[in-house]
């Protein structure tokens, strides 16, 4: 995957992408990241990359020149026809895990960064996405777009050493049922978990959305805080139907 940020900051985005897990596949050449300083491209001779609002209204905004002529300049590199191109606002889709994972499989993304009071509608309406992280404003696209980057990049394979921590992790895609098959649990076992969580059918485990379970690590006693006993009873069963307990009881609070 080659990924293109358009951004008046590039220092942000290789200051992120250039450390730990990301700045790791980065150099294992498992994806290719490339920041553009928009601001070369204006041919204003000040090199000015917004203007005020029509209409009227506060602050200013992205102006379209030195943005297109940057994606012209990516165009002439990349297949047009097989890159993404995503803007992202508070007004955008908002971003989810199931989006991060249809990203993952993109050949080529590119995102545009706005700043001040955001982007000309025509570089909006060049996008094939935008793209919301929540419902705040930041003060720029940059925290956005590599937001979405890192959820999307640690799902290419080979990213992550262990491709297991992908499996059981909160929003991924868990087959509960298979899980209580190969664990074995009986009837009997699984009406108890039902009454406890207070699903009603097996069937209701299907539409159970995985939340990570409360999860710790050595010592098992820190400052008289111990962590449960059923993690410490090598009991494979009991810790799974521990876990998933503790994964519905988190759906849920959200
Ligand atoms: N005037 C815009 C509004 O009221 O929606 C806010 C512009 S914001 C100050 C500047 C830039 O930050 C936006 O163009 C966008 O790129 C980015 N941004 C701010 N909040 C965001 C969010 N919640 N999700 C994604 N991008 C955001």
């Amino acid at each position: 995957m080659r990924i293109d940020v358009l951004t008046l900051f590039p220092e942000i985005i290789e200051s992120y992408a250039s450390t730990s897990i990301l700045g790791i596949a980065r150099e294992k050449k498992l994806f290719e990241l490339i920041s553009h300083n928009f601001r070369d491209f204006s041919s204003d001779k000040h090199k000015c990359v917004d203007d005020v609002i029509y209409g009227g209204g506060a602050g200013m905004l992205l102006k379209c020149q030195p943005i297109f002529d940057c994606l012209d300049s990516i165009y002439n590199q990349i297949d047009k026809s097989s890159s993404t191109l995503i803007v992202t606002s508070p007004s955008g889709q908002k971003f989810d895990q199931k989006l991060a994972k249809e990203l993952s499989q993109k050949q080529n993304l590119i995102f545009v960064c706005g700043r001040y009071e955001g982007l000309d509608q025509r570089i909006v309406d060049q996008a094939d996405l935008n793209i919301s992280i929540g419902d705040y404003v930041l003060t720029g696209g940059e925290l956005a777009a590599l937001t979405i980057i890192d959820a999307s990049v640690r799902l290419i394979p080979g990213v992550l050493g262990d491709a297991q921590s992908l499996e059981q992790e909160s929003f991924s895609e868990i087959d509960i049922l298979a899980l209580m098959e190969k664990y074995q649990v009986s009837k009997k076992e699984l009406q108890e978990f039902l009454d406890r969580t207070g699903l009603k059918t097996k069937e209701d485990l299907k539409n159970v959305k995985f939340i990570e379970y409360p999860q710790y690590t050595r010592p098992a006693e820190f400052r008289g805080i111990r962590i449960p006993s059923v993690l410490e009873s090598g009991d494979h069963k009991k810790i799974f139907l521990w876990r998933l307990e503790q994964s519905i009881k988190s759906n849920a609070l959200i």
